[in-house]
């Protein structure tokens, strides 16, 4: 089944229900409306000479066209590529270039962001892009205006000759670790993660997703967008970007049942000061993904939001991207301390990274997965997709990880943000939930830094809580000292006010190892 096959699935058996909500424009579309709209994006894009297999960029905040265009290009086979409305020229220029983007639909501006000026700026370099079509000018009219010219059989004839393992999306990985890859993955790649992911929280067309993440991110577009439309769910984008309280009230007045996010989006929710004045009741489930959760946010999550079907993914982008879940009757303990176990369809396996042998149960090693949801390769780059998955078909992630003997898998970090202090292997992840036992610490990351004579040491990045007196490298010793082993206490402490981040919300550690560096002197 193809991404358009599905949603015209879905549409036959709900049509009245309500499929999208964007709550900054006020716009509501049934799935009978949804699917009308979609068809008429597409014959526009048709009618634009868009060929299957073409890519077509997306460059904007999350609004209710994103979505009309990944089902519209999705529904005529061209490839969407998902540009971060967080690049800018030299990264957007890349992005188009490395995919061959032919036609980009864009914002004009959001907030300090001036789309327009930027594609004026590098249009130039990009020798493949023949149109830019913005949202919210009459580029959009135009281009629907245009479908109504173009004969529904036409696009029958398209969507007859798509076949479900087509390449169906580009999406650029978060540039956590390094530059962004492109994964290409298919209809049958991303529909099915979607598809799973939200039968495994339950979902029916009685949900409502509040979907505040980025749609750009597979987190987005697959286990929100997919997720819902493959349950006939509705999809409400509570505001362009995040903001903790337009999330929160577009939960209490859409009477979202589930809530998505990653744990940095969850904290800024908990913390706001009138917090405990959102109806937040309606509120079943959701998903926090992206990042390891602090087990005291998670709890606070369970118990304050409502939420007490929340699951935990783990994931990457060239797996579509879920590979492990929590279960709904999961009890607190799994669903804080670990990211669930292997998805249905799916294997997943803990291998030594030297000897590629699997390791015992808890035994951390690198973990590999394998089936459906293995992206097609990196665009273009058939070396940098040779490097990841093997042979045999398993996708290298990078990622240390432990499987427990009952199968739920806890990930201890990435093997890249792994210190190796005087031949010692320590994982930031344990420092760092040592350290958010202490009261005055709101949120602490853990790097390694150079160090002449034990290769590495440690160094915590710390934002106090309000009116808390700053901690200094002796106390936070003071702090562990009988606690953790002597090699694990940071040496070094600093005081930050926040992290550098990636736009998924992801703390950017490559970063904060250079600036620690430079901050340390
Ligand atoms: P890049 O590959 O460009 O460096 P990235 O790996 O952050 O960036 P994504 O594909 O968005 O790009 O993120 C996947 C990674 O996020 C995983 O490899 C893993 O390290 C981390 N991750 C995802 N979910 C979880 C989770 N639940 N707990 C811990 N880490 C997670
Ligand atoms: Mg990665």
């Amino acid at each position: 089944e193809t991404i358009g096959e599905n949603l015209e699935r879905t549409v036959a058996r709900f049509p009245d229900r309500e499929a999208l909500v964007d709550r900054a424009s006020g716009r509501r579309w049934t799935y009978a409306q949804f699917d009308e709209d979609v068809n008429r994006v597409a014959r526009g894009l048709l009618a634009l000479g868009v060929e299957k297999g073409d890519r077509v960029g997306i460059w904007s905040p999350n609004c209710a066209e994103w979505v009309l265009i990944q089902y519209a290009t999705a529904k005529i086979g061209a490839i969407l590529v998902n540009v971060n409305p967080a690049y800018r020229t030299h990264e957007l220029a890349y992005a188009l270039n490395q995919s061959g983007v032919r036609l980009l639909v864009s914002a004009t501006r959001f907030k300090t962001s001036d789309y327009r000026a930027m594609v004026d700026q590098v249009r130039g370099d990009c020798s493949a892009l023949e149109t830019v079509i913005y949202i919210g000018t009459s580029d959009w009219d135009d281009l629907v205006a245009r479908g109504e010219s173009v004969p529904v059989d036409r696009l029958r004839e398209r969507m007859a000759r798509l076949s479900f393992d087509d390449p169906i999306n580009i999406q650029y990985t978060s540039g956590t670790t390094g530059f962004p890859k492109g994964a290409t993955l298919s209809h049958h790649n991303i529909l099915n993660n979607g598809f799973f992911v939200t039968e495994l929280l339950g979902a029916t067309e009685q949900d409502r997703f509040c979907l505040p993440v980025p749609f750009y991110h597979c987190f987005g577009m697959v286990m929100g967008n997919l997720g819902a439309t493959s349950h006939g769910a509705c999809i409400v984008i509570p505001a362009p970007a995040f903001d903790p309280k337009l999330t929160l009230q577009a939960v209490q007045e859409e009477r979202c049942t589930a809530l998505y996010g990653v744990p940095t989006m969850f904290i800024a929710e908990l913390t706001l000061p009138e917090f405990s004045s959102y109806d937040l009741s309606s509120l079943r489930t959701g998903i926090l993904a992206g990042s390891p959760c602090p087990i005291e946010v998670m709890k606070r999550v369970v118990n304050e939001m409502n939420m007490h079907e929340v699951a935990i993914c783990y994931g990457m982008t060239e797996t579509s991207p879920v590979s492990t879940q929590t279960r709904l009757d999961d009890d607190l303990e799994r669903r804080t301390a670990t990211v669930g176990r292997v998805h249905p369809h799916l294997e997943v396996k803990i291998v030594d990274p030297g000897t590629g042998l699997v390791v015992p149960r808890g035994t951390p090693g690198e973990l590999c997965t394998r089936g459906y949801s293995v992206m097609l390769g990196y665009w273009n780059e058939p070396d940098k997709t040779r490097e990841v998955i093997d042979e045999a078909g398993w996708m290298h992630t990078g990622d240390l990880a432990v499987m427990r003997e009952d199968g739920y898998v806890n990930i201890v970090g990435r093997i890249k943000d792994m210190v190796i202090r005087g031949g010692e292997n320590i994982y930031p992840r344990e420092i760092e939930e040592f350290l958010y036992t202490h009261p005055d610490i709101a949120e602490v990351q853990v790097v390694g830094v150079p160090d002449e004579k034990y290769g590495e040491e440690l160094c915590a990045w710390i934002r106090m809580k309000e009116g808390a007196e700053p901690l200094t490298a002796e106390k936070v010793r003071e702090f562990a000292t009988g606690k953790l082993a002597h090699y694990k206490i940071p040496k070094y402490v600093l005081i930050v006010d926040e992290f550098p981040m990636t736009v998924t919300g992801k703390i950017r550690k490559v970063e904060m190892r250079e600036k620690s560096v430079e901050m340390l002197g």
